[in-house]
């Protein structure tokens, strides 16, 4: 596969950049193919997360450069770097800074959840609906998260050492930080001041689509964007730790077919062909009506706001798509085998826009609105004593092991690699130090 790279892609596949805002997925990939527009992913949707702001603020050049870059790889003459409107001062300092440049532009989009959705965004931006199941550049665009351009900018002198993030909630000093890949969340914990509470969990990604964290050694990676804190006690908490046996028997139940959950479905919104409550339906049914039924939920991007806000009966409907989902996936059905794909192609529903959820009542739902509360970016260098990497911290196969323990490593030094003609990248050291232990993460002592 890297054979066919071109310069730049094959740069930013040996620093190992992959998607800071999602799954992972390796960024060379997206930097070979061809498109019309790159939009900057900044929407930073979920409720509390402030670290893209901060980058946008801080690094604006080099995320600008990033923005370049790409589009020169992929041939794009238009780059958008997409913005909440709420963020004045930033966009006044992004639209001085493109002031100029004709391809370049800010988008400002409302204070919606998701906005961030890729499907969201690409309609927001260029008015194109992507095909049900398919990807951005299917309308000749591509999607990249603030923090993955900056990695991008930097690839010619430093590989993929560090990760963004925001850590608030229930701490004492919100904040948002640059940490070395493999630090501890308790160590970022600690760094915002520790827990307020004497019995925290935390939600890694975020309070919609993170998932419930209790333990605090894990280490951070390179998809790390935010640590909500909060006691373990709390309702969100509660909700996102429940389980499919409970999920589904609850569901089977007290379910009254109400379809608020695919009113507001940001997804049925935009035209697709996506019903969690007739998913919610199928709970009742055995095989194989269950599998008929369970396709309405295909297309679901698993933001959650069916089950964490539209639902008044408390339930889980956007937990029930995601485990329908994975069932499919295991019956080998996909979008294109489905009997619900029409072949025609979506149209947004006309009350859209009177439809989309707003974030302040979303953090009201959650309750969010005690922990509302600035994170800026402290730039301080912090300096572990041991750091945990995973050998997988991305879409494709893991990076294998290149380092024995008891081997000394230098900053950036590769640590794992993945054959050229697999999908993934390699890992490197974060810090400088001796390897201790090699296993599915590589652990590096000072
Ligand atoms: S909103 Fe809740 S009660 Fe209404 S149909 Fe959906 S899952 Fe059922
Ligand atoms: S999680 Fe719920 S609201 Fe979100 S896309 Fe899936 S079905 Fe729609």
């Amino acid at each position: 596969m890297a054979a066919a790279l071109n310069e730049f892609a094959s740069r930013i596949r040996r620093a190992g950049v992959v998607g800071a805002g999602g799954a992972g997925f390796p960024s060379y990939v997206k930097a070979s193919s061809k498109a019309g527009t790159v939009i900057v992913n900044g929407a930073e949707c979920e409720p509390l997360l402030q670290k893209d702001q901060e980058i946008l603020e801080h690094f604006t050049d080099e995320v600008l450069e990033g923005l370049r870059l790409l589009m020169r790889s992929t041939g794009a003459s238009r780059g958008v770097l997409a913005v909440k409107e709420k963020h004045r001062k930033l966009i006044d300092k992004l639209e001085a800074a493109v002031k100029g440049e004709k391809a370049l532009s800010v988008k400002r989009l409302g204070d919606y959840y998701p906005a961030g959705d890729e499907y969201c965004l690409v309609y927001e931006v260029t008015g194109k609906l992507i095909p049900p199941g398919g990807i951005p550049i299917q309308v000749g665009a591509v999607v990249n998260n603030v923090e993955t351009l900056l990695n991008m900018a930097r690839a010619d002198k430093t590989p993929v050492t560090h990760t963004f993030l925001t850590v608030t909630g229930a701490v004492k000093k919100p904040c948002s930080l640059r940490l070395p890949l493999g630090t501890s969340m308790s160590e970022a914990v600690n760094l915002a001041g520790g827990a307020t509470v004497k019995d925290p969990a935390a939600m890694d990604g975020g309070a919609m689509m993170g998932r419930v964290v209790t333990d605090f050694s894990q280490p951070l990676t390179k998809t790390s964007g935010g640590l909500i804190v909060l006691p373990r006690s709390h309702a969100l908490v509660q909700r996102k730790g429940a389980g499919r046996p409970v999920d589904e028997r609850i569901g089977k139940s007290a379910c009254d077919q109400c379809t608020l959950c695919t009113e507001l479905c940001p997804r049925y919104l935009l035209g697709y062909a996506i019903q969690p409550h007739k998913v919610m339906r199928g709970l009742l049914f055995s095989q194989p009506d269950r599998k008929t039924w369970s396709q309405w939920a295909l297309l679901c991007c698993e933001c959650q706001l069916c089950t964490l806000y539209s639902c008044p009966e408390n339930l889980a409907p956007g937990k029930v798509c995601v485990s329908a989902k994975g069932d499919l996936a295991q019956q080998k059905v996909s979008w294109k085998t489905s009997s619900l794909n029409s072949g025609q192609a979506p149209k947004a529903h006309p009350v859209r826009p009177f439809r989309m959820t707003p974030v302040k009542r979303l953090m009201h739902r959650l309750g969010l609105d005690d922990y509302k509360a600035d994170a800026p970016l402290r730039v301080e260098d912090y300096l572990p004593e041991r750091v945990r990497i995973p050998l997988k911290q991305h879409v494709g196969v893991p990076a294998r092991a290149l380092v024995k323990a008891g081997q000394r490593v230098a900053l950036g030094e590769i640590l794992g690699d993945v054959p050229e003609d697999q999908l993934g990248v390699p890992v490197h050291a974060s810090i400088v130090g001796t390897v201790t232990s090699v296993g599915d993460c590589v652990e590096i002592t000072r």
